[in-house]
């Protein structure tokens, strides 16, 4: 790839969210070199210059909890206007249906849309194998690396199905064996572990009500032995709470104990339905809590614990859940939404905007086990995210880190990531949004013509 070893400074933005760098920061092959205070010059040699003075400078949005696959089903109307488990069984037997040029873009626009909100590194939870689609990790290494963007792509897996008293239809699940096969191969063909990782694997079975208590188990020694992250989905729903009881006669989190999952490996999406004793032992293990707002209001899941787990010791992250139950991908929208429903809960004062900031950067970073990113600070990746408040909905705001959120940005203006420009003026670099668009509309049409044949 391309490398710009030339230094940029990206000067004097209107504001930034780092702490000693009103005067911007110098960028240099992949890495932030230097911070530059208020009112100086930077000490590097500057090859070339950003005036960044009409921009808010973030560092780049992390978003920790997705399914790429689901841009194919939005607004579905089978599943319009239900809770968790009923849109599931709607939803189940049309995905069963996606095949491999379909997860492909549906891969690339989930992508798109992300970076263009400012998101540089994504992860996403993909634990749909049906035959036709044994190589979707593959395919999505592939979209990544052609758009540029950092990936963390997480193996799911569903093993326990319907005649096992399951929820995803039988056509949906692989066997134990299958799964752990696959999952071995892809760390060892894809996973990177340097600093600077551009793609990372990550091993994820869906749910407790999805695999077998043996998958759990075998999937946390596997990723024990090649040091890589847990993930999966957890109290998202009292549904789900009622199942883990009925079926291992256990709450979640004990499950999940019992299972050798509470560690600081693991990150768990929602997190919403803990006692108080279990938001105590999440935080002693250092758990890590995806917070995903738009998808809890969507399904009425509840609203997160994000304060009392963060004091207990567990990191909280931000999500835009899949595109089933957002149905968009907007990261810096998503910040907002974090803030506004978290203000619900514990009051406008214990909520800022530096918080809602924090959890999308440093402390969704965290959730995928990186020091690397989600900081503006020397020796980091070059990962940057800017947007310009030159919109109506801007005009009268007085202060502009805030202004972001409160008047509701949907769109970065450049993003950069390990160095490069992938945004430049609003536009992905080398990407016909129109030709995108019209060939994903094209595959979601055609899968709904397949679900229903
Ligand atoms: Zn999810």
């Amino acid at each position: 790839m391309f490398m710009n070893q030339k230094s940029i400074w990206i000067k004097t933005p209107l504001a930034v969210f780092a702490d000693n760098s009103e005067g911007g920061v110098v960028v240099k092959d992949k890495k932030i070199i230097e911070l530059v205070a208020k009112g100086q010059m930077p000490t590097a040699n500057i090859d070339q210059i950003y005036d960044a003075s009409d921009s808010v400078l973030l560092p780049g949005l992390i978003n920790t909890h997705h399914h790429f696959y689901q841009t194919l089903t939005r607004a579905y109307p089978d599943a319009l206007n239900q809770d968790l488990f009923p849109w599931l069984k709607s939803l189940y037997k049309v995905w069963a249906h996606i095949r491999p040029e379909m997860h492909a873009v549906a891969t690339e626009l989930a992508l798109a849309e992300l970076l263009l909100s400012g998101c540089t590194t994504a992860s996403d939870h993909h634990y749909l194998f049906p035959s036709q689609l044994e190589n979707a990790i593959d395919i999505q290494v592939e979209q990544a690396s052609k758009i540029g963007m950092r990936v963390v792509l997480t193996r799911g897996s569903m093993s326990l199905g319907e005649k096992d008293g399951g929820l995803p239809p039988q056509s949906v699940v692989q066997t134990d064996d299958q799964i752990m096969q696959d999952s071995e191969r892809l760390i060892k063909t894809y996973h990177q572990y340097d600093d600077g990782a551009m793609v990372q694997i990550a091993l994820a079975p869906c749910s407790p009500f999805s695999v077998t208590t043996e998958l759990m188990k075998a999937t946390a020694e596997l990723a024990k032995q090649s040091n890589v992250r847990l993930h999966t989905h957890l109290a998202e729903t009292i549904d789900e709470e009622n199942f883990c009881l009925q079926k291992f006669g256990m709450r979640t989190v004990d499950y999940l104990e019992s299972v050798g999952w509470l560690s600081s490996r693991t990150w768990l999406a929602h997190g919403i339905h803990f006692n108080k004793e279990e938001v105590k032992k999440l935080g002693q293990a250092n758990v890590g809590i995806c917070h995903c707002p738009t998808s809890n209001m969507m399904l009425s899941s509840g609203i997160c614990h994000n304060l009392e787990l963060e004091k207990a010791g567990c990191d909280i992250g931000i999500g835009v859940d899949g595109s089933a139950s957002n149905d968009g991908s907007n990261m810096i929208a998503e910040v907002r939404q974090a803030m506004y429903l978290q203000r619900l809960r514990y009051g406008a004062s214990k909520v800022t905007h530096q918080h809602a900031y924090t959890w999308a950067t440093k402390g969704s970073a965290k959730l995928l086990g990186r020091s690397d990113i989600g900081e503006i600070a020397v020796g980091k990746q070059a990962d940057l995210a800017l947007f310009k408040l030159d919109e109506m909905r801007f005009s009268g705001s007085h202060d502009a880190l805030a202004a972001l959120l409160l008047c509701g940005a949907q769109k970065a203006d450049r993003v950069m990531i390990a160095g490069q420009w992938r945004v430049v003026d609003g536009k992905i670099m080398d990407l016909d949004e129109a030709e995108l668009i019209h060939r994903h509309k094209k595959s979601a049409y055609e899968l709904r013509q397949l679900a229903r044949a």
